[in-house]
């Protein structure tokens, strides 16, 4: 029996124009030199809050609540990277804590991880009216954001969680399909592709691939 447990509630979902997506990536993108102290990580995660927080750059600023810019362990060795906040995060300003963020709790406890060991962020850090994907000019007004959190928490690893974090991420327009069940390589960190819990509460046929990238993801984070 795989071990991805199930799930009863489907949150809302979305697909969108693969082709939009490669746009989205040519955002420009900060560089990290690895060279950075943990205490200039931590203020480098704590400016790139501070910014989201009062950040206009593009149209999802109108409707927020308030802005989810991510949060999580500044050593953490794996970074989850969904697609946007949706209701609860947006009223929280705290990633993944509706229904797909518990069953991503209970993903992480199948593989012996707790949420406090992570990092764990979005493509956006502001909600998409009605659940709806990002635009590629969202999405590309806010990746430099999630590139520095990535600079300043330098993962071990990256878990893409859907296909828009995997297209955003890869720099494709691939389908998820076509990029899971392999190990990518991003600025010389592995990524690992699986699908957005809401997917898996939508779809419970979905349980076993994902149990299957997420043994991929706990053997690349042996020591
Ligand atoms: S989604 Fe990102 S770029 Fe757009 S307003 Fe929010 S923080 Fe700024």
């Amino acid at each position: 029996m795989e071990a991805v447990p199930a799930a009863a509630q489907a949150p809302a979902g979305s697909s969108a124009p693969a082709a939009a997506r490669a746009q989205a990536v040519e955002a420009p993108v900060p560089v990290d030199d690895g060279s950075r102290a943990g205490a200039d990580r931590a203020e480098l995660l704590s400016r790139v809050a501070a910014e989201v927080s009062a950040c206009v750059k593009c149209g999802l600023s109108a409707n927020r609540t308030t802005t989810v810019p991510g949060e999580g362990s500044l050593d953490a060795p794996v970074m989850f990277v969904g697609e946007g906040p949706g209701a609860e995060e947006d009223r929280t300003g705290r990633p993944f804590v509706g229904a797909a963020g518990q069953y991503l709790d209970k993903w992480l406890k199948s593989i012996a991880l707790d949420r406090s060991q992570c990092y764990i962020a979005n493509c956006v850090k502001c909600r998409p009216p009605q659940n709806r994907e990002p635009h590629p000019e969202e999405i590309g007004a806010c990746l430099p954001y999630l590139e520095q959190q990535i600079a300043a928490v330098r993962p071990r690893l990256i878990c893409c969680l859907g296909r828009i974090a995997a297209q955003t991420l890869l720099g494709t327009t691939s389908s998820l399909g076509a990029l899971r069940g392999r190990v990518h390589q991003r600025n010389g960190i592995p990524v690992v592709v699986t699908y957005h819990p809401s997917a898996v509460l939508r779809d419970q046929s979905l349980r076993k691939p994902v149990w299957e990238d997420l043994k991929v993801v706990q053997r690349l984070l042996q020591p």
